[in-house]
């Protein structure tokens, strides 16, 4: 199986923004663009992007994931990276048309299509580092995946780091490019000194997210993630198994959590913890590695609410069961 994202579907939906004005959205080849070497985007970071994913329900209908909600979350990104505004019915329409272009090829559960919505500033002025880019390019391409767990549900490994930050504080709720930039050199640093899979970001003790995931802590019948805020990405993930989490009768606190408190309720034997995203929905985190100190969550191994959760979450994307939050869209 390739590696995840390295797979495109032929075409993708194109939109540019040149004279105050958007383009009527193209479908065209998504082997390349054209770029001038220039481009805003290529010196001073003009790019966002969104992930979700299309689902093949047994009936054969194609249902799209909280379209509605990475919408929103690229609407405010391209505003916060100060790129040309667009509607949601723009980017609607060109997620729309280009999956059903290409519905045959949805891959069935727990395969799926993973939708990347990008945006980036194309206009062609080096001297703009500290002025928005006027021109922009909008594109929709398709990746299919397989099961993120084909190698078997192992735990994984997590290096606390409070001294530095994922990405400037005022970037977290950004889908930027930069960002990912930014926290490379201590994930890098991380695999090669203590074997770790993600660092998980705490600057000054405060336990934030991870470098493409949020972070979620498991006590028995209680789930404690930090409260949104401007500095770490809001995850539709998240939101989900909060919500879902809140069904079940399980107690949702949202809010700070410190380094301190999260090593001190790990070393209980029913404590949980997890990532959650769009490509995994739910990993589980088995070892946290702090000061040099290893310590295990729990037993160590995928706790059962980790799982239970994942799989309510994805029956509900998999038509398996009721959406009873009105989260899919079928086209
Ligand atoms: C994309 C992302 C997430 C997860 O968001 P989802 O909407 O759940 O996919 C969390 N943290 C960061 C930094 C991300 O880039």
């Amino acid at each position: 199986m390739a590696a995840f994202g390295t797979v495109f579907m032929p075409q993708m939906t194109l939109a540019t923004f040149e004279d105050s004005n958007w383009s009527t959205p193209k479908l065209v080849s998504s082997d390349t663009i054209q770029l001038h070497p220039g481009a805003h985007v290529l010196h001073y970071a003009s790019t966002c992007f969104e992930g979700l994913k299309a689902f093949r329900h047994e009936d054969g209908s194609i249902n799209l994931f909280r379209m509605d909600r990475n919408i929103e979350r690229m609407q405010q990104s391209s505003k916060l990276l100060s790129l040309p505004a667009f509607n949601a019915s723009l980017l609607q329409q060109m997620i729309v048309d280009v999956v059903k272009n290409v519905t045959n090829e949805v891959p069935e559960p727990p395969g799926s299509m993973y939708i990347r919505p990008t945006h980036i500033g194309t206009e062609a002025a080096i001297g703009k580092a500290a002025s928005p880019t006027s021109s922009s390019m909008l594109y929709v391409l398709l990746s299919p995946v397989g099961d993120y767990f084909s190698g078997g549900d192992k735990t994984l490994r997590l290096l606390l780091e409070e001294d530095g930050s994922r990405c400037a504080a005022h970037m977290g709720m950004v889908k930027s490019g930069g960002n990912y930039a930014s926290a490379l050199q201590p994930i890098l640093h991380a695999r090669a000194t203590v074997n770790a899979d993600q660092v998980l970001f705490c600057p000054n003790g405060d336990v934030q997210e991870t470098g493409a995931a949020n972070f979620l802590l498991i006590d028995g019948n209680e789930i404690i993630t930090k409260a949104l805020d401007s500095s770490f990405l809001h995850g539709v993930t998240r939101d989900s198994i909060l919500t879902i989490a809140r069904d079940m009768g399980m107690t949702v606190s949202e809010r700070e959590l410190s380094v301190d408190e999260l090593l001190e309720r790990a070393a209980k034997p029913n404590t949980e913890a997890a990532l959650s995203g769009t490509a995994a929905v739910l990993a589980p985190v088995g070892t946290l590695i702090h000061n040099g100190q290893e310590f295990s969550v729990g037993s160590g191994s995928p706790g059962q609410t980790t799982l239970k959760l994942r799989k309510a979450l994805n029956d509900i994307q998999w038509g398996k069961t009721e959406d009873k939050h009105g989260w899919l869209t079928q086209i």
